[in-house]
């Protein structure tokens, strides 16, 4: 049977029964559950010509490479042959910047440092834990694309299908390859970790911040200068805030590559005094108002019922949502009145 023809036939099936990724990526939020083992460390390798130390051309190339030529960055069924995101934004952040600190504070203790979760990586290698001094952490922004946005923009009560598939499939794609870079690191005798494919990484309900993990993509994309907040929470980048964000911790001495603003809104219309709210006039529950910002739990209630939606419409087994974050003018780029300069120059960033 084609390949072709066998997605067809996953797709009409009962996706509770058939999208055994789905439910495998879901269950991997909640302590890695289902996650392939971790790389071992080659502790025998050695720098040489053969074996140069990577550095940040080499992360930004590599990353950049992956998504351009991956098989997996591809849609299902019925959307096959299109790509699930374009080209990324890659930047860094050194492992003992003292914005980890301020995350502990304002999200929460639960957050790891770079530190904490390269300790548990060391650990399990049975070797030294590495200096703070001595890690970075890579992060990069993947965009979905056009199709994908402007469906979603289409989209008033629910979101689209190929939002719903992208946000699976992309999750999926984006864990694959990290990890193969990580392994790629570790054999190099390169200690790297990407804590959402361990099972330190444990998605839940906290008191004071109600859901959340232990390692926020959007936060540490923040503290790379990648991007700010949005009204909606989202986390407004060069390429606008459809996307998927990603990072991994690495004992490498990476330099920052772009500039972080001291205003975490410095991006969002609203927030710098123009008018908007675009995003919350795209909300069908009214989980965004100029009064309580982005009502989270609202929020969280309307995302937690589309996965009914998404498998009885779109026979896959994920929640999305999405609508405050197309159909508006950071979709897909910093806000015109607000442009500046994020990315410092560099050939390939
Ligand atoms: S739609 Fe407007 S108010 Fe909402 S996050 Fe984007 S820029 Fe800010
Ligand atoms: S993700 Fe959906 S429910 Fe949540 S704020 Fe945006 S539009 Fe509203």
């Amino acid at each position: 049977m084609s390949k072709r023809r066998r997605m067809e036939d996953r797709y009409r099936r009962f996706s509770f029964l058939s999208d055994i990724e789905g439910i495998k990526n879901a269950i991997g939020e909640m302590r890695g559950m289902c996650l392939p083992p971790q790389p071992a460390l080659n502790r025998e390798a050695h720098l040489s010509d053969n074996n140069p130390l990577p550095d940040e051309e080499w992360f930004i190339r590599t990353i950049k490479d992956k998504i351009a030529n991956h098989p997996d960055n591809q849609m299902e069924y019925p959307f096959g042959g299109e790509p699930i995101f374009e080209e990324p934004l890659v930047g860094f952040v050194r492992g003992n910047d003292p914005i980890f600190d301020q995350f502990k504070k304002v999200i929460g203790p639960h957050h790891f440092s770079p530190w904490e979760i390269m300790r548990w990586q060391a650990e399990k290698n049975k070797v030294k834990p590495p200096d703070p001094d001595d890690l970075s952490v890579v992060s990069f922004v993947m965009p979905f694309t056009e199709k994908t946005r402007r469906d979603n923009a289409a989209a008033v009560e629910w979101t689209s299908e190929r939002w719903a598939q992208t946000r699976l499939l992309g999750e999926i794609f984006s864990q694959t390859f990290v990890r193969e870079i990580v392994t790629d690191l570790m054999r190099r005798g390169i200690l790297a970790v990407a804590p959402d494919v361990t099972p330190m990484f444990n998605k839940k309900r906290y008191p004071q911040v109600g859901w959340a993990s232990p390692w926020s993509h959007r936060h540490v994309a923040y503290a790379a200068g990648l991007g700010t907040f949005g009204m909606h929470d989202f986390l407004i980048t060069e390429k606008g805030v459809t996307h998927r964000l990603g990072s991994f911790v690495v004992n490498l001495r990476l330099e920052p590559n772009c500039k972080r603003p001291e205003d975490i809104h410095a991006d969002c219309l609203h927030y710098q005094g123009h008018p908007c709210l675009k995003c919350a006039k795209r909300c069908p529950v009214t989980a965004i108002t100029a009064e309580h910002f982005h009502d989270k739990e609202t929020c969280y209630q309307k995302v937690a019922n589309s996965l009914k939606h998404c498998n009885t419409h779109y026979h896959i087994f994920i929640y999305g949502c999405g609508l405050c974050a197309t159909g508006v003018p950071c979709a897909s780029e910093i806000p015109k009145q607000l442009k500046r300069n994020t990315i410092h120059e560099s050939p390939s960033a």
